[in-house]
């Protein structure tokens, strides 16, 4: 086992990681903000701490994880009031999608999935704290942070402060780093919004405060991990570490993780470029579930991503090369008896592994033990030098493999099913033959018959008859 380090935006570093208490670990992650489908983007930092909780989960370690919704923030608030239904009936759909996604790509369920909306309590009971100690000041039915009161502010984001001016106010949820100022916790309502009635006035929760009161009810004062995305370092974070910190006087949480951007096709994601994708988006042009999560979780998360077209292609492949593996492991036809060259490369494999997950959640390299050893392994078994001795440690191996990454198991299909994608039972559409067929072609190739065997007898068992042309082309037809 390799001692687990992991960098920490606090201090720069990459640090040796232990918990408060042995063999837990207490984490915190924001969730998302539910007034619309999460995007790719989103999903980047939700498979980030996937990959992550799973590891810890893999390492033995007992996992106390809170994510929250953000279902109460500047843009729901206005959407809602535009759309003159309540917060609740705006946020539902979003949410809901939010989980179906989360499902469809594998993301475990933390052990507490919680909604701003069901805590406003507590973080009305936070802000009182914070007035008790002077951290706060009213200005028109809004309550504010004062960020001169906290010396350490900036400390997580390295802002430089100088110049910022005392007392200088912001009321927006989300702002740039350039307009560092008193934020607020609590916003006196405007003509037609939601509010609530509580004992500190009449409004609603700014959105920071609601990740410190929840964090703080479900793990206590100090937690060992808060992960986010990068964007959310600068205010929100921040803004956390200074709410919770200016309340208990203890560290808020020791380790900060923070995910890097995820571009695509070498360009910042947005609707104006045309290449804002949901996940939906690209179900619906035929790609699968596993092949978008091995796509986000193949590049170490304080790497940019470059999201392409041509690498969730790759990804599919390698998925494939892993079933396929996986299922000639398991039949298990192999010579008696054990090859001890073989034995050591599966311990080889399983130490680079997890050495990999442990520097910092490496997942190239981590991956890279994994097919390494596929490779070599297939080889040997060409050979006949697999013997059945090293069946049960290389399925082990897997077994360990697919705790962390979940991409070899087959349920794409169904999981596409359940979320309306997909012909009917038994029916495949044109466009997701013709991606098949390709795949198989693709195969054929680089000589990988396993694979085109499997892509043919996939298309079978689903009622497609291929024909192979004398000229190397490929037909297609239904039975
Ligand atoms: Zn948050």
């Amino acid at each position: 086992m390799n001692e687990i380090r992991l960098h920490n935006t606090l201090s720069g570093k990459t640090e040796l990681f232990t918990p408060q208490t042995p063999g837990e670990v207490k984490m915190y992650t924001c969730g998302p903000t539910v007034y619309d489908f999460a995007h790719i983007g989103n999903f980047r930092t939700f498979i980030f701490q996937d990959i992550l909780r799973r590891f810890l989960k893999l390492r033995g370690f007992k996992l106390n994880h809170v994510m929250n919704l953000t279902d109460v923030d500047d843009r729901i608030i206005a959407n809602a009031a535009a759309a003159k239904i309540g917060i609740r009936e705006y946020t539902e759909k979003y949410a809901q999608a939010f989980f179906d996604d989360c499902k469809t790509l594998s993301v475990e369920a933390p052990e507490h999935w919680i909604r701003a909306t069901d805590h406003i309590p507590e973080m009305v009971r936070l802000i009182e704290r914070l007035q008790k100690k002077s951290f706060t000041y009213d200005g028109e039915g809004s309550i504010y942070y004062r960020i001169a009161k906290f010396p350490e502010y900036g400390k997580l984001s390295k802002i430089d402060l100088t110049g910022i001016q005392s007392g200088a106010r912001v009321d927006n949820d989300r702002y740039e780093k350039e307009s560092a100022r008193d934020f607020a916790l609590w916003k006196a309502p405007k003509e037609g919004e939601h509010f609530w009635e509580t004992e500190i006035g009449k409004g609603r929760p700014g959105w920071h405060i609601e990740c410190s009161a929840m964090a703080m009810k479900y793990l206590g004062e100090t937690l060992d991990i808060h992960t986010g995305g990068i964007d959310l370092a600068f205010p929100h974070h921040e803004n956390e570490i200074a709410q919770s910190e200016g309340a208990t006087g203890k560290q808020f949480s020791r380790y900060w993780l923070h995910a890097e951007h995820l571009l695509v096709e070498g360009e910042k994601m947005s609707k104006s470029l045309g290449n804002f994708y949901t996940l939906r988006d690209l179900f619906g042009k035929g790609h699968k579930p596993s092949s978008l999560r091995f796509a986000l979780a193949s590049v170490p998360y304080r790497r940019q991503l470059n999201f392409t077209f041509d690498g969730l292609q790759q990804a599919a492949s390698s998925i494939e090369r892993l079933r396929t593996f996986s299922d000639r492991l398991k039949q298990g036809k192999f010579p008696a008896g054990s090859n001890p060259a073989m034995a050591g490369r599966v311990a080889k494999a399983d130490n680079d592994f997890d050495a990999g997950l442990s520097e910092d959640l490496n997942t190239a390299i981590a991956l890279a033990a994994i097919f390494d050893f596929v490779r070599e392994a297939n080889i040997a078994m060409d050979k006949g030098e697999f013997k059945q001795g090293e069946v049960a440690a290389a399925l082990e191996l897997l077994g360990n493999f697919e705790r962390v990454f979940a991409i070899i198991q087959d349920d794409d299909a169904a999981k596409l099913k359940a979320l309306g994608f997909g012909a009917a039972e038994g029916e495949i559409g044109d466009a997701e033959v013709e991606k098949l067929v390709a795949e198989r072609n693709a195969a054929r190739a680089r000589r990988d018959f396993a694979t085109s065997d499997r892509v043919r007898k996939e298309l079978a068992d689903r009622g497609i008859i291929l024909e192979d042309s004398r000229d190397g082309g490929v037909r297609w037809k239904r039975k």
